[in-house]
C-alpha cells in the first residue's frame, strides 16, 4: 500500500515527457483557427518554432534547424512568451559570462491564450455596439470594423475589394461568434 502511494507521487512529480507534448502541440496545430491566431500572434514562423521546441530548447538550434536568423526566432519565441505558451530559463556560463535560453513549450496555454483572445475580441465587437453606427467588408471579415465616418469616407465600400460596407448589428456579431466557438 506505501509503496502504491509512493509510486503514484513519484509519477506526478515527473514532468510530461517530451513525447506528450510534441503529441498535444501536433493536435493543436491541426486546428485551424487556432492556427491562424498562432500566425497573427508570432508570423509566419511560429508553427515550425512551436514544432521545434518540442525538441530542442535553444533558439540558436531552432534557428540552424529552420536556416534562418537567431533574432527571428528569438521574435517569435518571445511573441510566445508573452502569451505565456512558451517560458525559459537563463543561464550565465561562469567561464564566458555568456547567457543561455533554454525554453520550454506548453501546450496547455494555447487553449487558454486562444479563449482569452477570442473572449476579448468578442467584448470589443459588443462594445461597439453602443458606439455608433459600424460597417464591416463580408470578405475582410468584421474583425476590420469602420466607424461611421471611416465608412462614409471610403463611400461604403472596403478599401481593400471594393465590396459594399455592411452594419455591424448584434446578429452579426452573433453569428461571427457561433463561427467562432463551433
Ligand atoms: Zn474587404
Amino acid at each position: 500500500m506505501s509503496i502504491k502511494t509512493s509510486a503514484k507521487k513519484g509519477a506526478m512529480k515527473t514532468t510530461s515527457p517530451k513525447v506528450s507534448v510534441k503529441r498535444e502541440v501536433e493536435k493543436l496545430l491541426k486546428d485551424e483557427k487556432i492556427k491562424n491566431e498562432l500566425l497573427k500572434l508570432g508570423g509566419e514562423r511560429t508553427l515550425e518554432v512551436m514544432k521545434l521546441l518540442t525538441k530542442y530548447s535553444e533558439d540558436e538550434e531552432i534557428a540552424d534547424k529552420l536556416n534562418v536568423k537567431v533574432s527571428d526566432v528569438r521574435a517569435v519565441l518571445n511573441k510566445l512568451n508573452e502569451a505565456g505558451i512558451a517560458t525559459y530559463e537563463r543561464t550565465k556560463d561562469p567561464e564566458t559570462g555568456w547567457y543561455y535560453y533554454h525554453w520550454s513549450i506548453h501546450p496547455n496555454k494555447v487553449r487558454e491564450w486562444y479563449d482569452g483572445k477570442i473572449n476579448a475580441q468578442l467584448n470589443y465587437l459588443y462594445s461597439l455596439l453602443s458606439e455608433g453606427e459600424h460597417y464591416y467588408c463580408p470578405k475582410c471579415g468584421i474583425e476590420q470594423a469602420y466607424n461611421f465616418s471611416e465608412a462614409m469616407d471610403n463611400e461604403f465600400k472596403c478599401p481593400y475589394h471594393g465590396e459594399e460596407l455592411k452594419p455591424i448589428d448584434e446578429a452579426v456579431i452573433n453569428r461571427y461568434k457561433k463561427k467562432l466557438l463551433k
